[in-house]
């Protein structure tokens, strides 16, 4: 190997100087377009975090090589999960970050690196995670699709580029393109020069091209696929706004807000009416100069038009992505920001007062309520004068009283909706699974009713009662791919557990008082993989981990080679059957056994690595014979330190108080592997002291780096340490072997490892052999044969279902009433955000209390179901009971008297606004009224259905929208016949968008193309 290959898998530098270059790199790092970008499993920089703040070389929170397995569909094609989240799902390092990281800890065999490049959008800059994945065909042959990737950036004439290089089409043929949505609808892309992202070209599109025929025609006037486009029935005369909206990709959150916007009369009406060409607003510098409005009012046209089933909103999407960034992506999004963004620039947009004056905001300073909420609610008109302004804003009054010097703060704050939190339950269900100490039982999976804020410990309690084994016989760990990501402490919070997180408990055998001690063993199981040629002199195996790990408690005594095979085998009977004596394994090459050997110190690392350090290696090898005996007693020594108490705290937390038995728990566990293969040996792993504790010679101990030294002394006695381990136990081992010529083949070799599964072999090349601070973690190495023949697959997947999970999750429901009452409940303000007390002359966690003053004539009220705090986020799925009629205000409303003729504040509902789903992905639909006819109907993008109103109030329910009873106009279209035939009044369900007779055909394919060719 020559000295530069061997430079570049560079030792990697201090854990703090680690750190420090990759924080400031991620923090100085600005996005560039054109730069590239990586992704990085979150999972896996975690763990790194970890390492490097609190980890020292040999912690066994050592990360391994970086593994983004968890963003890929599958290993097969490496493609990305779709709607990954950033910081939750991945982080982004630049690349420099990326490089620095990739040559200090590699990168899992055979995954691609995940580089992403930063494009530049309108009004940001973004890294691309996802870029747009669309599909390619010839009007010729659409049976042969290909499918590419495109940058928002990129332009259409680089996809016609792509296509002709793609499908080979001779150069000067002169083309068409043609878009086709997932709904069928299809358009032409005429302006070549326009972005991928303008064209609103997103992920599942088809691009169809076709080429201009010799005689000078095209192949057809409208590609065969566009047969359905037909512009539609122009005669289409359906009730007016009773209009789908066509997916965009993503955009079922936008359709939703615009169809509940779209059935509140006043701001229809007034678009409709074209009342707001007087008011565009071109030189607001908060508006976007009118384009937003503008769109918008195209969009309402469209809709109310009654002459089309659905209408694509492809113009307002673009113009919605341009200004507000945050709505382009491919993530999902919130009905609730895309419509108060929608709210606050259709109002920049229309504000009739072009020249805002400054206003000093007075403190009410014991001035009556009355008094201060007209000069707020002036001062607020005479900078805002806007339809917005007219029918959603309302004011409400905010009181803050300092703990300190008890100064009271009285503002009023006009608002466009009310925000209001749902009760939060203060239990959570969670659902994990047992593991009995009995061998044959199938883990079962339980639901346990434990308190949010409570301890892992309360969540062992919650299982007991159900097991009836004591909780402090119990350990928690969090599962992930096949390895323990974390072992919990009692007094961990519950907070720390995702619902999403795998969660197995285990049950520990009984410890009495006078019992020896126990050590907490966490068990993988590992299959070895490719082999190496044994003629290459690194004869090494890597391995992918299977199954479920376990976690046991060992007797100290029980330490033994011999006898952790045993307990093994006997803990694992469920689906791991024992050979009978007909079939005694036995060794059929004596060469196997070395090999074996060997294998167990150079696993781990990569293919190249292993190449790499074995070549490396070789020249000292001379030296095996004369340093044998020496080190074969060391290794002996190792047995006698004792043994790690019980302790099952994540490693991290307390490496520094185990740094002190680090040590000797790093020799017993070095020998554990270094006698891995060996299993004839009879010595215990931490047997009697006696026997060996005075040839010691050189402890293992001393072997690890130690602060003060040199990269390059470390890396002296590695080699010494590499080269020389492996002898002594060969000579030991055939010794033994000629001792005891009938060797029984074990099913599986006994390996140490670290937390996440790989053996340990500290930093990259220059650490230490294993290493462990507190937990000792072991693997099980199968060879792929034997797995077959002795672990039963199909049976150690399985597990029971306890009756709790039978019993269905009780659905709460509240009282909208509580929820406004919640609103209007005195709070103490946050750390992150505290009030500056003009007294004190400081920040201070004052109180603060809010109440309605005044309310509009359309009040949106958004139900606070994703609930964020620092630790949890979770959607809350509870019942609102939402009145549909008669939403009595007045005895909410803080000012108790009405002025001469002002109506009572009394609500109808008009729309609803619903989210089905998680956190993370989800679809919005809306419930609306009519306006013209008084229906309720059910848009789903571009379906539309009949609604009842026992339908309406659901736990999907997200923002809702209430007309106050005064302004409401009476219908002027009777209610539609909505049982036809059948006296049965089954409405709902009913599509009406596609009408007419081939309602099949046309059901999937109601829309209309905005363009006509
Ligand atoms: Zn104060």
């Amino acid at each position: 190997m020559t000295a530069n290959s061997r430079c570049s898998a560079a030792e990697p530098p201090g854990l703090e100087t680690q750190r420090r270059e990759i924080e400031s790199l991620l923090r100085e790092c600005e996005l560039c377009a054109g730069d590239s970008w990586y992704v990085v499993e979150h999972r896996w920089f975690d763990q790194w975090k970890e390492f490097v703040e609190t980890g020292d070389q040999n912690s066994s929170s050592f990360p391994g090589q970086i593994d983004n397995t968890e963003l890929f569909e599958d290993l097969d094609s490496y493609h990305v999960k779709e709607r990954l989240v950033e910081n939750e799902d991945f982080v982004l390092v630049p690349a420099e970050a990326w490089h620095k990281l990739l040559v200090w800890y590699g990168m899992v065999v055979g995954q691609p690196p995940l580089e992403r490049k930063v494009v530049d959008l309108p009004s940001t800059l973004k890294v691309e995670v996802y870029p747009v994945e669309i599909f390619l065909c010839l009007h010729s042959n659409m049976d042969n699709v290909i499918t590419a990737q495109f940058s928002r950036a990129d332009n259409i004439q680089s996809i016609q580029r792509a296509m002709c290089q793609a499908f080979s089409v001779p150069p000067g043929s002169e083309c068409r393109l043609w878009m086709k949505s997932s709904d069928s609808s299809c358009e032409r892309l005429r302006n070549l020069h326009v972005s991928v992202l303008d064209a609103c070209l997103s992920s599942g599109m088809t691009v169809i091209m076709e080429t201009r025929n010799a005689d000078g025609t095209w192949p057809s006037s409208r590609p065969q696929i566009m047969r359905n486009s037909v512009e539609e029935q122009d005669s289409y005369r359906g009730q007016s706004g009773v209009c789908g909206l066509t997916n965009l990709g993503n955009t079922c959150f936008m359709n939703s807000a615009l169809q509940c916007l779209s059935n509140t009369p006043p701001l229809t009406e007034y678009f409709l009416q074209s009342s707001y060409l007087e008011e565009l607003n071109f030189t607001n510098p908060l508006g976007m100069k009118g384009e937003i409005a503008e769109a918008y009012a195209d969009v309402i046209k469209q809709m109310w038009s009654g002459r089309h089933y659905s209408v694509v909103p492809r113009v307002f999407k673009t113009k919605v992505g341009h200004f507000a960034s945050q709505f382009l992506g491919y993530q999902q999004h919130d009905s609730q920001e895309l419509l108060s963004f929608l709210l606050d620039g259709l109002h920049e947009d229309l504000n009739r007062v072009k020249n805002k004056e400054y206003i000093e905001l007075r403190d009410a300073e014991g001035r009556p309520d009355q008094e201060v909420a007209e000069e707020a609610w002036r001062n607020h008109r005479r900078r805002n004068d806007s339809v917005i302004v007219d029918t959603f804003h309302g004011l409400f009054k905010s009181t803050l009283v300092c703990p300190e010097c008890h100064k009271v703060s009285v503002t009023f704050d006009p608002f466009c909706y009310l925000s209001v939190p749902l009760p939060v339950s203060k239990e959570r269900v969670m659902e994990v699974f047992y593991v009995s100490l009995d061998p044959y039982a199938k883990p079962v999976q339980h639901r346990v009713v434990v308190p949010k804020a409570g301890k892992v410990s309360d969540l062992c309690s919650a299982l007991s009662e159900m097991t009836s084994v004591p909780p402090s016989q119990m350990v928690v760990a969090d599962v992930f791919n096949h390895h323990f990501f974390k072992i919990y402490n009692s007094d961990e919070s519950l907070s720390c557990i995702l619902d999403r997180d795998d969660i197995f408990v285990y049950e520990l055998s009984v410890q009495e008082e006078q019992q020896e001690e126990q050590v907490l063993l966490a068990l993988y199981l590992r299959e070895r993989s490719h082999y190496r040629d044994y003629g290459s002199g690194s004869s090494s195996y890597g391995t992918s981990l299977f199954g479920h790990p376990l976690l046991l408690g060992v007797p100290r005594s029980s330490c033994s080679q011999e006898a952790l095979y045993d307990l093994f085998l006997q803990r694992l009977a469920r689906y791991v059957r024992r050979p009978d004596p007909s079939e005694e394994l036995e060794e059929e090459e004596e060469d196997d056994d070395e090999e074996e050997l060997y294998k167990t110190q150079t696993n781990g690392i990569s293919d190249d690595e292993q190449q790499e350090e074995a070549e490396r290696v070789e020249p000292s090898q001379a030296q095996l014979s004369e340093d044998a005996p020496a080190n074969s007693q060391s290794d002996a020594t190792a047995k006698v330190d004792p043994l790690p108490e019980l302790n099952h705290t994540q490693p991290s937390q307390d490496h520094k108080e185990a740094t002190n038995g680090s040590g000797s728990q790093t020799e017993l566990l070095n020998s554990a592997e270094a006698n891995a293969a060996n299993c004839t040996s009879d010595e215990s792993l931490c047997g009697n002291p006696s026997s060996t504790a005075d040839a010691t010679s050189e402890s293992p101990a001393d072997q690890t780096p130690q602060p003060g030294q040199t990269a390059e002394e470390e890396r002296e006695e590695d080699k010494q340490e590499e080269a020389c381990s492996p002898s002594p136990l060969t000579i030991e081992q055939s010794t033994k072997r000629r001792a005891c010529p009938k060797r029984r083949k074990s099913l599986f070799t006994i390996q140490a490892v670290n937390s996440n599964g790989t053996t340990e072999r500290g930093m990259g090349e220059g650490g230490s052999a294993v290493s462990f601070s507190s937990q000792p973690y072991v693997a099980i190495d199968w060879d792929p044969d034997m797995k077959k023949r002795f672990y039963n697959e199909n049976e150690a997947e399985k597990y029971d279902k306890h009756a709790s999970m039978e019993v269905p999750q009780q659905q709460t429901t509240v009282q909208l009433q509580e929820c406004i009452e919640l609103f209007t409940t005195v709070e103490t303000l946050e750390e992150e955000n505290p009030w500056y007390c003009p007294v004190c002359k400081k920040h201070q966690l004052a109180t603060k209390k809010l109440d309605l003053w005044s309310l509009p004539e359309v009040l949106i009220i958004h139900l606070k179901r994703f609930s964020y705090t620092k630790f949890t986020r979770e959607k809350l799925d509870s019942i609102v009971d939402f009145p549909l009629r008669d939403l009595d205000f007045s005895s909410c409303l803080l000012r108790k008297k009405l002025s001469n003729g002002e109506p009572r504040s009394c609500y109808d509902l008009i729309a609803v606004s619903n989210h089905y789903g998680g956190l993370r992905d989800g679809h919005y639909t809306s419930y609306a009224k009519n306006k013209d006819n008084g229906q309720w109907y059910y848009f789903d993008d571009s379906k539309v259905t009949y609604a009842r109103e026992p339908q309406i109030v659901t736990n999907a329910a997200y923002v809702l929208f209430y007309h106050r009873q005064d302004k409401i106009r009476k219908p002027t279209l009777p209610p539609p016949n909505t049982s036809p035939a059948s006296s049965t009044p089954q409405p709902a369900n009913e599509t009406i968008t596609s009408c007419k007779d081939d309602s099949a055909e046309l059901g999937a394919s109601s829309y209309v193309t905005m363009e006509t060719d």
